[in-house]
């Protein structure tokens, strides 16, 4: 009788590591064929998904593109928005989606364009590998560049450091500015309590190396010959040059949020003193497009002031620090 309880015994573990076992492991789980689409005004692609049905298809601003229920998407407008597929799990998919108007890109405008030629002009082998110092508030953009390869001082290690545990990031060697973290965390936890909003800072959204955006950038300009020569006229860019780009200071933070913990931030932001960097409607200032998860730490000062007049950092500059008009 023993016997034959082993061999039973044998052969149920058998039939589970020759039969179940391979099936759980081939069973792969569910994904979006397409997470990010660059393209332009009028462009038709498909998004779909592998693994589980799709129960519903919903763009986020159907003025920038439209979606059929077969996931077939069409793009009318230059402009940002999102497609939020969802699954038979419950589960949601999203595709963002980057539309530009290339006509535009042919015949751009030309007045004060000039300064904003000079980053596209620039050989990366050209520019010195000195390390700097900056502080926030220290406005980098298209035209007030940032010129070197080097490293900002006082780069701190998330994991390092005494972030609040309500806040995720994608990459173990996140790094922010050392005096980024209290305020960040206070924000963090505030926006937890008041309405149970929590953020992730996405792959790459915290300190980047000139290299590393240069890579990006350099993508972009891969994809469309001329990108970011007029940025100020075309609608914005969503890649800048590294010597434009804010996440080589370690004072800017992409983040990942609900609608709704976005409009938190918008809101309340100034309060920790972060800013929401580029606005929908200051595009023609910033040289960018709307980008919900970009936020800048500037201090609180320059943060509420922004916040409460309703300037970008560019406008700032223009009214307390250059005084022009004054
Ligand atoms: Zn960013």
């Amino acid at each position: 009788m023993k016997f034959f309880k082993k061999i039973f015994v044998l052969s149920l573990t058998l039939i589970f590591i020759t039969i179940i076992l391979p099936v759980k492991a081939n069973a792969k789980k569910p994904y979006i064929t397409v997470k990010e689409k660059v393209c332009e005004v009028g462009d038709k692609f498909y998004v779909k998904l592998k693994g589980t049905k799709a129960v519903s298809f919903c763009i986020k601003d159907e003025t920038v593109a439209k979606v059929n229920e077969k996931g077939k998407v069409k793009t009318k407008r230059a402009g940002k928005t999102k497609l939020v597929i969802l699954g038979e799990n419950g589960k949601k998919y999203t595709c963002k989606i980057y539309v530009y108007d290339t006509e535009r890109f042919k015949d751009p405008i030309t007045t004060s364009s000039e300064s904003s030629k000079v980053t596209a002009d620039i050989k990366m082998e050209d520019v010195p590998t000195v390390d700097f110092t900056v502080k926030p508030g220290t406005l980098i953009d298209f035209t007030n560049i940032l010129y070197t390869q080097g490293k900002p001082e006082g780069l701190l290690y998330l994991r390092k450091s005494k972030v609040s545990s309500k806040l995720k990031y994608r990459d173990s060697d996140c790094r922010l500015q050392a005096e980024v973290i209290s305020p960040l965390s206070k924000m963090i936890e505030a926006a937890y309590a008041e309405g149970g909003f929590t953020y992730t800072i996405e792959a790459g959204g915290g300190y980047r190396e000139y290299s590393t955006q240069e890579r990006y950038w350099r993508r972009r300009q891969g994809m469309y010959p001329g990108y970011g020569d007029d940025p100020y006229h075309n609608g914005g860019v969503i890649c800048v040059p590294a010597v434009s780009s804010e996440h080589r200071t370690g004072y800017a933070i992409d983040f990942e949020a609900s609608v709704k913990g976005f409009q938190w931030l918008k809101d309340n932001s100034y309060k920790y003193g972060f800013i929401h960097r580029y606005e929908g409607n200051k595009t023609e200032k910033t040289g960018v497009m709307d980008e919900d998860c970009h936020y800048t730490y500037v201090g609180k000062d320059i943060a509420a002031t922004c916040y409460l007049e309703g300037l970008c950092l560019e406008e700032y500059y223009e009214k307390y620090v250059w005084k022009i008009n004054a």
